[in-house]
């Protein structure tokens, strides 16, 4: 009952994103990585670029790494786009394995992800938003067809969120356990003892200014400390993200 109204919503009111029209399993890859960090709407933009510039694992596993680190700048976690391109680069000597949990860098969710919607697995990547979606509803899904992911996933993201459930406009709001009864805590506020970073203030924001700096070919990023700078660049460089030579720093090739 649940599954099937949630479906029929589905059909009629899911975003149309570009990532939905394929089963090209590297293409969904990607999309999948870059959604780890990034709002839908900056994605949408960068995966086309990415595609259109790398548009096959084995033209991912031949792009030199800096080429590689300074498309992702922005996309966070420079890591991730290494390990995506190590995931091409096994892809491209053995193809696709059975289990793709063996790629480098693909976790359990993302297997998951590629497996039910490039590979039409009967699969159920678990996010934060399809775990929310499950935990309030209650609902065990007995068999997992790749649209119902996909559908829950989007309800997450659109009317049953994290902090705000619109049970008034949900499609399976007559099915679910929690609806009309969903209690969101208060956010913290300035002065609860809670402390909280500024993005700015980050380790990962320097990194991702060393990085798009280096990948600018230009200097290093200005007015910031030069201790917090020195504290990114020896993480990146423990991380092999960037390399220090005779000539200074660079990414590597
Ligand atoms: S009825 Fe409310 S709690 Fe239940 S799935 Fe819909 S939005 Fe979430």
């Amino acid at each position: 009952m649940l599954a099937e109204a949630l479906l029929e919503w589905y059909g009629r009111e899911a975003r149309d994103l570009p990532w939905r029209r394929t089963r090209d399993p590297y293409a969904i890859l990607v999309s999948e990585v870059m959604l780890q960090q990034t709002q839908v709407a900056r994605v949408v933009p960068r995966w086309e670029a990415w595609l259109e510039r790398w548009p096959t694992p084995e033209a991912l596993a031949a792009a030199p790494i800096a080429e590689v680190l300074g498309a992702w700048v922005g996309l966070g976690y420079n890591r991730r786009a290494l390990r995506l391109r190590e995931a091409c680069v096994a892809v491209a000597d053995g193809g696709w394995p059975e289990d793709l949990r063996t790629l480098p860098g693909i976790g359990p969710y993302t297997a998951a992800a590629v497996g039910a919607f490039a590979f039409g697995r009967d699969e159920l990547p678990v996010d934060t938003n399809v775990r929310r979606v499950l935990e309030r509803t209650g609902f065990v899904p007995s068999a997992t067809p790749p649209e119902l992911g996909q559908a829950l996933m989007e309800l997450g993201a659109m009317v049953c969120r994290a902090r705000e459930a619109a049970c008034s406009a949900c499609p399976v709001a007559s099915s679910c356990a929690s609806a009309g009864a969903v209690v969101i805590a208060p956010r913290g506020r300035a002065g609860d003892g809670v402390r909280r970073e500024r993005f700015e203030d980050s380790n990962r924001w320097v990194r991702g200014r060393v990085v798009e700096a280096l990948a600018a070919g230009g200097e290093l990023p200005e007015g910031i400390e030069l201790e917090r700078l020195e504290r990114a660049i020896e993480g990146l460089i423990r991380d092999g993200l960037v390399r220090r030579g005779t000539d200074g720093l660079s990414l590597p090739m």
